[in-house]
């Protein structure tokens, strides 16, 4: 636990994979910072992540990407149940050797942990802040109290509400993400699935030789279907998803995650940045939250690297910081909410205009490179 009255340049509340990763980049730069994280360790959460090539790029440089563990996913297939159009996003038709690669959260965790040794204070849990014109400081579970000239909240959201002017705009799409691992009888040859239901998306990501799936239902339908036994469980999801993924033979441990939209109103306050879910929690079905929480962390730490011996809470830099995030995070947020809502709510778009999209997808080019490049990049390629 840090001591009282500790003194940094940059104190990150939260270890997760956005506040490991900026504080990683920073460590390096010569600027003393200390990550807060409020578990007495490691979560061992069991999601599995599908990054970006750029992430990984990202990663990599902050010395945090598994050096196994990592699959590549060359192909997504894109389909609808109860009505037709599908289409197929190749690695190959973008000119890429991958689209992205599955990777779990918690190998991110524990190698971002290994790289950050002393500089995370475990069980350190935020419990109050005050803001001064000079200096951020925390008070810590216990009797710690840390002192920064920046505070970035990387906490998930704990901790906004602590802070006078900042409040968070939510959206409940009433889902819950039911994950766990499966087997097919056959190699899924780094095809990753997205089918859309009426009652939320179902995904499938390669890793090693099995899948990941993410299964969107109601609160109800997913307590129900994480009750099952595993016969039960692989035979409602064969019936739900169908046998494009082959035949489903095994399952592992389930758990699950409430899903909501939800978005901070501004991403600064004094001596304040806000970053990753803090800022902006998605719906996983596009993959975007971490790839674009990769992005705040490595805006941040280029604006800090661009002054290195500059006030790291300086309003200027913390205003560029909210403008250079804005663009990108907004429009990610957007295109998660355009696709779950396309696909769930037949007013917005009915069956057969979904399959004409898909269609119309599949058959131009364009259109498939404008989908991969948001699934993929965020954004459009430059
Ligand atoms: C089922 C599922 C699948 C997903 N799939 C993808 C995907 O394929 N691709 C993708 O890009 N994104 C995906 N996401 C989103 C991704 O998991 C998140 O965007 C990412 O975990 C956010 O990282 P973070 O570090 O900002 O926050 P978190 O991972 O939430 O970490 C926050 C940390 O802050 C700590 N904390 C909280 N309160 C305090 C406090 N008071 N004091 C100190 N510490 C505190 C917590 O213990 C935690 O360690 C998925 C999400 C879900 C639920």
């Amino acid at each position: 636990m840090a001591g009282p009255a500790d003194r940094v340049d940059v104190a990150i509340v939260g270890a997760g994979p956005v506040g490991a990763a900026l504080a990683a980049l920073i460590a390096p730069t010569g600027r003393s910072v200390r990550v807060l994280e409020a578990r007495g360790g490691p979560s061992g959460d069991a999601r599995t992540l599908a990054l970006s090539q750029a992430s990984r790029d990202l990663l990599e440089s902050a010395g945090g990407w598994p050096a196994s563990g990592v699959t590549p996913i060359t192909e997504i297939h894109v389909s609808q149940k109860g009505g037709p159009g599908r289409t197929l996003i190749t690695a190959a038709d973008q000119g890429l050797a991958a689209l992205g690669y599955t990777v779990a959260y918690a190998e991110l965790e524990e190698i971002l942990a290994a790289r950050l040794a002393a500089r995370i204070s475990w069980g350190a849990a935020c419990e109050a802040i005050d803001l001064e014109a000079g200096i951020a400081r925390l008070r810590l579970a216990g009797s710690g109290t840390v002192e920064a000239r920046l505070l970035v909240l990387a906490d998930g959201g704990a901790n906004a509400r602590r802070i006078p002017g900042l409040a968070y705009s939510e959206k409940d799409y009433g889902q819950v993400a039911v994950t766990g691992p499966v087997h097919a009888d056959r190699p899924h040859r780094g095809r990753a699935y997205e089918r859309f239901t009426s009652r939320g998306p179902v995904a499938l990501l390669p890793v090693g030789e099995r899948f990941a799936l993410v299964w969107t239902a109601t609160p109800a339908e997913a307590a129900r279907i994480l009750a099952l036994d595993d016969a039960a469980f692989l035979a409602e999801l064969q019936a739900h998803f169908g046998d494009r993924a082959g035949r489903f033979i095994a399952a592992g441990s389930r758990a699950s995650f409430p899903l909501k939209l939800r978005s901070v109103n501004t991403t600064i306050a004094l001596r304040t940045v806000i970053a990753g879910n803090a800022a902006q929690a998605m719906h996983p079905i596009a993959g975007q939250g971490l790839n674009i929480g990769l992005r705040d962390a490595a805006g941040l730490a280029g604006l800090l690297e661009e002054d290195p011996k500059g006030d790291p809470g300086a309003a200027a830099l913390l205003e560029s910081y909210r403008l250079g995030r804005r663009r990108d995070a907004g429009r990610g947020v957007a295109f998660t909410d355009f696709l779950v809502g396309a696909f769930m709510d037949g007013r917005r778009l009915p069956t057969w205009g979904r399959g004409i999209a898909l269609t119309a997808l599949d058959i131009l080019p364009p259109a498939r490179r404008w989908l991969a490049d948001r699934m993929i990049h965020g954004a459009p390629r430059s």
